[in-house]
């Protein structure tokens, strides 16, 4: 086909593209839009309209995108040695060289890394690795999973079952067997009258309470993003964390710390686990990783949960593509280069409480907006139908929905989850592009506010 058009694309997708998270026919109905190519923080369509992209792709393009020393790095591996397995006792130096690196950003004691291609695949690893490690230790019956509500750890059949979405446990018929829930904690919605700090030991006490009703002897571990993401970002109250620690240590339940959105500098440190003092056993890795450029996922694991699982005989799992040599050299380039421009730091102390002052100022703006969330750079607007009263749009109203189509005619891509609106953009976003950022939210709002009468 001959320079083909919009129009031509979105026939074809519509023939013969089956998306994920969409419903086909209301995609059908409008038409896909094609993305065509980006550069820093904006990505333009195919019509050549100029978007910031404030979701960082989908929580991942940290750096921004067209990084030369990242193309350029998968194109010197590429030249080199495209592919090799790490299966039958080799590995590439890119394998070996990422493992290295990330040993000295993890939190202290996670040294030995097991590679896949995705956040789920991590996931699905963690599962089989925690099965197999209580089986070495002669515990078998420790097999349960305590995850939470609104938790995301991906969508293979195990990473839907250990996450906490409704609807997508709800798609195929039911979770696997293995899998249980506690509420995730949410403060405004959840807390009533009671204090932060007391409402962050209370959430945490729900932990506690299903280990005693699954039996301690029956749990092998409890899993948490340190902020929750895709579930519609909820940053832990103040004291969550540690409390869960607590009760991980009293039961002997593996901690899993979910680190596929807040590892690489989200939450203003290398991983949520640094913000929030979490030690957790593993720890999968994913999306920021590598900037999204190749898919890469690692899992981080405990000396101590690693000495068990080298006393236990073969690890017959993996992926042909772990540890995929061109992932790996895309992965440390953008490690790399986060440490030349100390991203890290620069989430931490400027642009990511810059971002909270703007939105804080924001809610206390628009009569739409019921609350912020978030940490660094991953936050949600909460729409909210009365500030007052706290009385929320239901799902039939499609605020956030509507919403989000303003904005991206508008110039601005944001997430709807729910009724909020969640951002979390690249990591090398400046003040100024914040500016512009919440400039166009803030139009994006009013126009939504408007439609609803506010
Ligand atoms: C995105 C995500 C996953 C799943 O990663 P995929 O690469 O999409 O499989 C898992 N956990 C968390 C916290 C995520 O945000």
């Amino acid at each position: 086909m001959s320079s083909p058009t919009t129009r031509d694309w979105q026939d074809l997708d519509r023939a013969h593209h089956v998306h994920p998270f969409t419903d086909p026919k209301v995609l059908a109905g409008k038409g896909v839009r094609v993305m065509t190519r980006a550069e820093g923080i904006y990505v333009w369509d195919s019509d050549g309209n100029k978007i910031l992209d404030g979701m960082a792709g989908l929580w991942c393009v940290n750096v921004g995108y067209g990084r030369r020393e990242l193309i350029d790095a998968a194109t010197r591996q590429l030249e080199t040695l495209p592919f090799y397995n790490s299966f039958f006792q080799s590995a590439v130096p890119t394998q070996i060289e990422l493992a290295h690196k990330l040993a000295q950003l993890t939190p202290h004691g996670l040294n030995h890394f097991f590679y896949a291609n995705s956040g789920s695949e991590a996931n699905d690893t963690v599962i089989r690795l925690v099965r197999h490690y209580w089986k070495v230790l002669g515990k078998p019956k420790k097999r349960t999973f305590i995850a939470r509500t609104q938790g995301y750890h991906g969508s293979t059949l195990a990473a839907v079952s250990l996450g906490g979405m409704g609807a997508m446990r709800a798609m195929d018929g039911e979770p696997l067997p293995g899998f249980e829930q506690i509420q995730h904690p949410h403060w405004y919605t959840q807390g009533g009258t009671s204090s932060l700090e007391a409402f962050g030991r209370e959430a945490a006490g729900r932990l506690e309470k299903k280990i005693l009703e699954l039996g301690a002897e029956n749990v092998a571990a409890f899993i948490g993003e340190p902020v929750q993401g895709a579930g519609g970002v909820f940053q832990p109250p103040p004291g969550y964390w540690a409390e869960i620690q607590r009760i991980c240590k009293k039961y002997d339940v593996l901690l899993v710390a979910d680190e596929v959105i807040c590892g690489f500098g989200r939450t203003g440190e290398w991983f949520g686990s640094h913000t929030y003092d979490i030690a957790p056993d593993l720890m999968p890795m994913a999306k920021g990783l590598s900037s999204g450029y190749l898919p890469i996922s690692a899992v981080a694991m405990r000396d101590e949960f690693f000495r068990v699982i080298n006393d236990g005989g073969a690890v017959v799992h993996g992926f042909t593509y772990s540890g995929h040599p061109v992932s790996c050299a895309v992965a440390l380039a953008n490690i790399e280069l986060m440490q030349r421009e100390n991203l890290v730091e620069h989430v931490r102390n400027d642009v990511g409480p810059y971002l909270h002052r703007c939105l804080q100022e924001l809610a206390r703006e628009q009569l739409i907006v019921g609350e912020i969330r978030g940490v660094g750079l991953i936050a949600a607007i909460q729409l909210i139908k009365d500030k007052n009263t706290r009385a929320a749009f239901t799902a039939q109203d499609e605020a956030a929905i509507k919403c989000r189509e303003i904005c991206i005619r508008n110039g601005l891509i944001m997430r709807a989850v729910d009724q909020a609106m969640v951002l979390s953009p690249p990591l090398v976003i400046t003040r100024s592009e914040i500016d512009e950022l919440i400039d166009k939210a803030k139009a994006g709002l009013e126009l939504t506010a408007q439609q609803f009468g506010l």
